[in-house]
């Protein structure tokens, strides 16, 4: 009898976006003439840089030539990638990496769901709350869960983010072994500063425990004194993993380019108390299940490190802060309480209502869709995510006809 993994099963029935486009199409089935406005999801509207573009199509000629065709490329990722990564993102930011620290992947995504294949089963797991969907959902498949009572899964840590800690959860009083932490945050947009991440690493250190810091907003940091990077922190390598995308920087959603910086230094440890390292883990878990990303899109993610290619990546990310400004103020004016919006984004924003009533409401008066923060976890009920990846124009007509519809 072929049985199936049953853990699956104990995964939430519903998937959040099936859910909000279920009702978006109801709605303009209803009304099939309203021009729907689309601040829900998270991803991206412009095009690719120019830059990369250009590296892209010119690695696309390469493979069509017999002298300069490629295969399969090493599966850690080609080191002109990772070289400039290691320089750009790190080394001229005062951090030691160096390019056999960096793993190039094809999504973030993917790397955060699949980094936990490499800890134990016993393993006590802290989650954000609330969260990106992937960390919790990847765990649960895994067999770490119980069942999922209330919206909360049994056996997980929950950190709560409220507005009483700005976003930020408090370390748990409970011992854990894993935390996932994510800044500039999805879906509430708060940031960490150094103090803040220094007492996660603090406690990673006295307690043997492991941070998966997902970074993906990284390049919408205008604040300088924000950390853009967890290895910032003094002692960090020793004690966390670093995620990072091209995704939201450089509009790679649909192209596809990550990496994750796992350093040398980096431990885990052996149910006899033998600390390991954790690369050696990685690089075997990677070179066994995945083939590398391919030629023409590593050359294209190259290019975002060239000077035109920072200078698109800048403009690109601050064409969205803009955007993430104009909601803010006008949600703020509204009356709304708002949170993000300045180095990330996203804006959090709440209200008096039930997640879902505020969705249909903005949805029916003003055809406007944002995303229920209740989606995210139980710390987000009463609020609502508005993404700010859209046109100019697109923002500003969504936020004329929600202070129009006055709700
Ligand atoms: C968008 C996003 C990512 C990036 O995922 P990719 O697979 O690289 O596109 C990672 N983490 C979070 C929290 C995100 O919102």
């Amino acid at each position: 009898m072929i049985t199936v993994n049953e853990h699956y099963y104990k995964l939430k029935a519903s998937y959040l976006f099936s859910d909000i486009a279920e009702r978006v199409k109801n709605y303009s089935n209803a009304d099939p003439d309203r021009e729907i406005i689309r601040l829900g999801i998270g991803d991206v509207t412009s095009p690719l840089p120019r830059a990369c573009i250009e590296a892209f199509h010119k690695a696309v000629d390469e493979m069509a030539d017999e002298a300069t065709f490629r295969g399969y490329g090493p599966e850690q990722g080609y080191a002109f990638l990772r070289e400039k990564i290691a320089k750009n993102d790190f080394q001229d930011r005062g951090i030691s990496i160096s390019p056999d620290e960096i793993i190039v992947s094809d999504g973030a995504k993917c790397d955060t769901g699949n980094i936990q294949e490499l800890f134990s089963d016993t393993i006590t797991i802290a989650i954000p709350d609330p969260v990106y969907p992937v960390y919790v959902d990847t765990n649960v498949m895994a067999g770490r869960t119980g069942a999922n009572a209330d919206g909360r899964y049994q056996g997980l840590v929950y950190l709560e983010s409220t507005a009483a800690n700005g976003f930020v959860p408090a370390l748990p009083s409970a011992k854990v072994d894993l935390i996932y932490l994510c800044f500039p945050n999805n879906p509430t947009g708060a940031t960490a500063t150094k103090d803040q991440l220094k007492e996660w690493v603090d406690y990673a250190r006295e307690n043997k425990a492991l941070i998966l810091f997902d970074a993906a907003y990284e390049s919408f940091i205008r604040d300088d004194s924000l950390p853009h990077s967890i290895f910032e922190i003094e002692g960090a390598d020793e004690v966390a993993v670093e995620f990072r995308s091209f995704s939201k920087n450089a509009g790679f959603t649909g192209t596809r380019c990550a990496y994750t910086v796992v350093p040398k230094k980096c431990r885990g440890f052996k149910q006899n108390g033998e600390a390991v390292e954790m690369l050696p883990l990685w690089l075997r878990r990677q070179s066994t299940k995945f083939n590398g990303v391919s030629y023409p899109i590593q050359r294209a993610a190259e290019a975002v490190y060239t000077e035109a290619g920072r200078r698109q990546v800048r403009e690109l990310t601050d064409y969205y802060l803009k955007n993430a400004a104009l909601i803010l103020e006008k949600m703020t004016g509204l009356g709304y309480t708002c949170t993000g919006g300045r180095n990330s984004p996203y804006i959090w924003i709440k209200s008096d209502m039930d997640s879902w009533d505020l969705f249909d409401l903005l949805l029916q008066k003003a055809g406007v869709v944002c995303t229920p923060g209740s989606g995210f976890g139980t710390c987000g009920e009463s609020y609502i995510r508005i993404s700010a990846f859209n046109s100019h124009a697109n923002v500003e007509k969504a936020m004329q006809r929600i202070s129009e519809a006055s709700v």
